[in-house]
């Protein structure tokens, strides 16, 4: 109570103090450094004021996204869609004059089969009743037989937990591990770090099961919502099958098993097919002035096979293409390179930036600066960005371009701000993803509601003006940004 009253009277003595004085004059935008006004040159600014403008007002990603995700559909690694995205992505580049290369790499071809499940026995069962399970394989499962299996469930919050029932209590049973994503964290902004704690237990909790003898392994879906979906996503090879459960079953089959045996049938019969050919779409903008230097913008084009991809990421696509569109649109001409990339294969693996990396490694030390946009469609904040801090400050200009709506944040990190983009930091290439409104990203995550409804299309003009002023603000200003 205290505290709030003294809370208050700050607050009281700030705004009669505010009241008190006279409006000081108009100073214009905050004051910039020598090395941000050499950068930043007048006519740069005004490029840049009019690239935000034509993106706030314009669709083109809005359209692509819808082309990839209404016409034509989910893009998994390997599937037919997914080749149809290349060509379709890459003949639009050519449209606005991009230099466009296909760059070929081989990507897993892992194609979904029936996927059921019940309980068959547990605590309490009445007499002629069963209970539907509701799951999906994760990407790479491997298969049941064809009318399934049956095996005693084990629940498991955490890997302490697998360890400590040892091979003896997991061998010929199936694995739960019932992980929370903690919903406080999405809902006050860290919904990627609920994700991160969570997601670990997808990704390596199968293969952890098998190594104890577990005949198969379920994971709690990673995802935010309460819709009873199922949230699909990579798991490293277990050689065993490998599913999510939605959180609703994750808590029945939990209540259940503290109460005694739960048995499970269990049918997925999904098919690892031989390796397909993929392909990074890859246009250039040429530099006028520096065309060897290289600013990446980009998405990746596959996606998950539930839903068609909208927000995961057919958004980050759509905004990476409107980056040049704009230029186009507006005649305008980058100093440097302005690239283009539709990444292939991010969810199944990282075939496409891993090909990428190994055939430009040599030109790595000319990539000025990477972008990704791989965190949906919801409104942007800013960049987070694994650059230097005199980098970071020699932005400011770009930044306060943006911060008519709000995207001028610049948050540091010290992992790389996008999956694609990776190697490249690591390799030392400042590295920027878009920072959005995480908040209801993983509600539908990886799920069958990853559709083209879930994009506010004003939100989508605000991602692709940022992408556009930050790419060509990066090719642009008059140094290359300092590492
Ligand atoms: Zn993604």
């Amino acid at each position: 109570m205290s505290r709030l009253i003294t809370v208050f009277l700050f607050c009281s003595i700030l705004l009669a103090q505010t009241q008190q004085q006279t409006p000081s004059p108009y100073r214009g935008a905050p004051q910039t450094t020598a090395a941000q006004q050499e950068n930043f040159p007048p006519e740069l600014l005004n490029e840049l004021e009019s690239i935000k403008l034509s993106a706030l007002a314009d669709d083109y990603a809005y359209h692509q996204v819808a082309h990839l995700t209404d016409n034509i559909g989910p893009r998994l690694s390997g599937s037919p869609q997914a080749k149809a995205a290349v060509d379709y992505v890459a003949e639009e580049l050519r449209k606005l004059g991009l230099e466009v290369q296909l760059e070929e790499v081989k990507v897993p071809h892992w194609v979904r089969g029936a996927e059921t499940a019940e309980l068959t026995e547990y605590a309490g069962q009445v007499p002629g009743t069963t209970q539907k399970i509701v799951l999906t394989a994760l990407g790479g499962s491997t298969a049941t037989p064809v009318d399934g299996l049956n095996a005693d469930v084990v629940v498991v919050n955490n890997f302490d937990e697998l360890h400590a029932l040892g091979r003896e209590k997991v061998a010929g049973k199936i694995v739960l591990f019932n992980v929370l994503f903690d919903k406080q964290k999405a809902a006050a902004g860290l919904s990627f770090v609920a994700y991160g704690e969570a997601v670990r237990y997808r990704g390596a909790g199968p293969k952890a099961a098998a190594d104890l003898g577990a005949v198969a392994a379920l994971v709690r879906s990673v995802g935010n919502a309460d819709y009873r979906l199922p949230h699909t996503g990579y798991s490293a090879p277990a050689g065993i099958p490998a599913g999510a459960v939605t959180a609703e079953d994750a808590d029945l089959i939990s209540r259940l098993f503290m109460q005694g045996k739960v048995r499970m049938h269990l049918t997925l019969t999904p098919q690892k097919l031989p390796d397909a050919t993929g392909y990074n779409v890859i246009g250039d903008l040429k530099g006028s002035e520096h065309p060897e230097q290289i600013v990446v913008v980009s998405g990746h084009l596959d996606s998950w096979d539930l839903g068609t991809g909208a927000i995961d990421d057919a958004a980050g696509v759509g905004v990476a293409m409107e980056a040049a569109e704009v230029l186009h649109q507006l005649g305008l001409h980058p100093k440097r390179t302005l690239r283009v990339i539709a990444w292939i294969d991010e969810e199944s693996g990282g075939a496409g930036s891993r090909a990428y990396s190994t055939d430009h490694t040599n030109e790595f030390p000319h990539h000025v600066a990477a972008i990704e946009c791989d965190t949906g469609a919801a409104h942007p904040l800013g960049f987070d960005a694994r650059i230097s801090a005199g980098a970071a400050e020699l932005l400011r200009p770009a930044l306060n371009v943006l911060q008519s709506f709000g995207a001028n944040a610049l948050q540091p990190t010290n992992y790389p701000p996008g999956a694609d983009i990776s190697a490249m930091s690591e390799a030392g290439v400042p590295a920027l993803g878009i920072l959005q409104d995480g908040r209801s990203y993983f509600n539908y995550h990886h799920t069958a509601a990853d559709t083209l409804d879930k994009i506010v299309p004003m939100e989508l003009r605000e991602n692709a003006a940022a992408m556009a002023v930050m790419g060509y603000a990066l090719a642009s200003m008059k140094n290359p940004l300092p590492r």
